[in-house]
């Protein structure tokens, strides 16, 4: 009953005031809504990180499952038992996953939002003046991210492939091997973990896979490392957890 009054409710501003073309992008309007519900139901049930829509693993899940379907389909032209999914979660968890871990920094997100809404009240915005907004007033191209998740059914399957040290006369580096075997890059946060028990988290930006799908991470290191694991909190909709860690053999 509380998920679908905040829902309905939401449809007041998008896309009453904010008018969007359901019939063509209904990701516009149900997936805002359905973002903004994500966090009116934090609220409401005094949750610190969404359980079911916005969490990270749940998209992962469906993800791998090789059903999903591009959120930019017309509703009619969406198989309805994923509408669901194409139109409501999947823009709702990409929005909470820009928001809360790829900008990492709800300020500027909001402040562009806000903006977005600001320019296009009363007015008939496309997916491309939304994109257009956001990325004007953050300062940031966000294009890949566009393209991977809203376009497209790329996933996110990011690894740690191996590590080497290299000692010269400097000192010790890690040289860590990444890759991005799915089409949709992150940015990447590591975790090193030291032989004293020490660990670093490192946030390495998505500008990385601009050359290609592997990367060579190196790094300073004060001993040596003995784990690396790739996005330690989960944040990120990794579709294979299995190569996100190495472990020294
Ligand atoms: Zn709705």
């Amino acid at each position: 009953m509380f998920g679908v009054t905040t829902h309905e409710l939401g449809h007041e501003w998008f896309p009453m005031v904010v008018g969007s073309n359901e019939r063509l992008y209904a990701w516009m309007d149900e997936g805002f809504n359905t973002f903004i519900n994500i966090y009116s139901t934090l609220a409401f049930y005094s949750d610190t990180a969404p359980r079911d829509r916005g969490n990270a693993i749940q998209w992962a899940r469906f993800a791998a499952s090789g059903l999903d379907v591009p959120s930019m389909l017309p509703a009619d032209r969406v198989p309805p038992p994923l509408l669901g999914q194409a139109e409501y979660n999947k823009p709702a968890t990409g929005l909470y996953l820009l928001r809360e871990h790829i900008l990492a920094d709800t300020a500027r997100f909001d402040a562009a939002f806000r903006e977005y809404i600001r320019r296009w009240a009363y007015k008939h915005p496309t997916p491309a003046d939304f994109f257009r907004s956001m990325e004007d007033r953050l300062g940031e191209d966000l294009s890949w991210f566009w393209r991977g998740w809203f376009y497209r059914t790329d996933v996110v399957d990011l690894a740690v492939d191996s590590v080497r040290a290299r000692t010269d006369s400097t000192g010790t580096s890690a040289l860590v091997y990444l890759s991005s075997p799915g089409a949709l890059p992150m940015p990447v946060d590591l975790r090193l973990t030291y032989a004293n028990g020490a660990t670093e988290d490192v946030r390495l930006p998505v500008e990385i896979w601009y050359l290609g799908n592997r990367y060579t991470y190196q790094r300073k290191v004060p001993t040596e490392v003995v784990k690396v694991e790739i996005d330690p909190k989960q944040n990120f909709p990794d579709v294979r957890r299995g190569n996100n860690t190495w472990m020294k053999p």
